[in-house]
């Protein structure tokens, strides 16, 4: 699981459920399906619910994530510095 102190990478604000081989991602902790934050640290891919649930999605990689970040993406020091940022 990412630090929580040093987050070293960037996230992104996802509202629109995410569709994998067909079928909808929902969150292991909530079953939420919308309203993500995507991380992506380290060469994966995590993703996080508004209920603050994290889960690694390994069918997700930088590559995607470089691919879909819009040009509001910004680098966090800090993962609560990020939060902050998206209104979390
Ligand atoms: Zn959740």
């Amino acid at each position: 699981m990412p630090s929580h102190d040093q987050l070293n990478g960037r996230m992104m604000p996802w509202t629109q459920p995410i569709v994998l081989d067909g079928a909808v991602v929902a969150c292991a902790g909530c079953g939420a399906y919308r309203h993500w934050l995507i991380l992506s640290t380290r060469d994966q891919i995590w993703l996080r619910c508004r209920q603050g649930h994290q889960q690694q999605e390994i069918r997700l990689d930088t590559a995607w994530y470089g691919r879909h970040a819009g040009p509001a993406d910004a680098h966090h020091e800090t993962f609560e510095d990020c939060l902050r940022h998206l209104g979390h």
